[in-house]
């Protein structure tokens, strides 16, 4: 029987595997065995699901260096137990010194929120950002065209995102115990491959109403 080009498609996935695997230990022999024994990862990171923007790859962090977590438009909702999950593993466990939120301009899923056809599940998944937008709609449509209005919805996503971070309980009663760590908003660029940090870092709770204030008051649309 021919091989389909599924079969044909998964085969290669294992063999690029294979090389990869080779590859990583022949650049740092022992690599694997060390990692098996744990893992010490700086840096969580909360990004958006899309196949354009890979943690590791973005960031030139090898395995063991990022602990992640992925979903439609790089949300952080106070009642999703997976997120909050690997929140607090991050937090607690692995002592991480950076949260990043990270959104990417020109997001699927940022984009469909500002639609009013019905797509399912998704428009449960994707109302908070629909309500962003209502609540900075003066900010978006003062944007000169339909993907620049995305973007800056974006923007605003990522900084309420951070905001969401900080409210949880895990954060705050780490920062009351003294742990040091700070919480970040970056977005990416699809177009060219591009971080750029939304200047909403916090370390303190005190710090986050006017950091995140005066972020929201400044979009770095503008710069762009
Ligand atoms: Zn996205």
């Amino acid at each position: 029987m021919p091989d389909s080009d599924e079969d044909h498609f998964l085969r290669g996935l294992f063999a690029n595997n294979r090389a990869w695997a080779k590859q990583i230990e022949a650049d740092s022999p022992g690599f694997f065995d060390k990692l098996a024994k744990q893992q010490a990862p700086r840096v969580l990171w909360i990004g958006c699901s899309d196949s354009r923007v890979p943690a590791n790859e973005i960031i030139g962090m090898l395995p063991g260096e990022v602990f992640v977590h992925r979903n439609v438009a790089n949300q952080v909702m106070l009642v999703d137990f997976n997120c909050l999950a690997v929140l607090q593993f991050a937090v607690e466990a692995l002592r991480v010194r950076h949260v990043v939120v990270c959104g990417h301009y020109g997001c699927g899923g940022v984009k469909a929120s500002l639609k009013n056809h019905e797509l399912g599940l998704l428009d449960n998944w994707l109302h908070g950002i629909n309500a962003l937008g209502r609540r900075y709609e003066e900010a978006i449509v003062a944007q000169p065209n339909k993907s620049s209005q995305v973007d800056a919805l974006c923007e605003i996503n990522v900084i309420e995102q951070v905001r969401n971070v900080c409210k949880t309980s895990i954060v705050q009663q780490a920062w009351r115990r003294g742990q040091e760590f700070t919480i970040h908003g970056w977005i990416y660029g699809i177009h060219d491959g591009l971080l750029h940090d939304l200047g909403v870092s916090v370390s303190e709770a005190k710090d986050v109403e006017a950091t995140l204030a005066a972020a929201l008051a400044a979009p770095r649309l503008a710069h762009r």
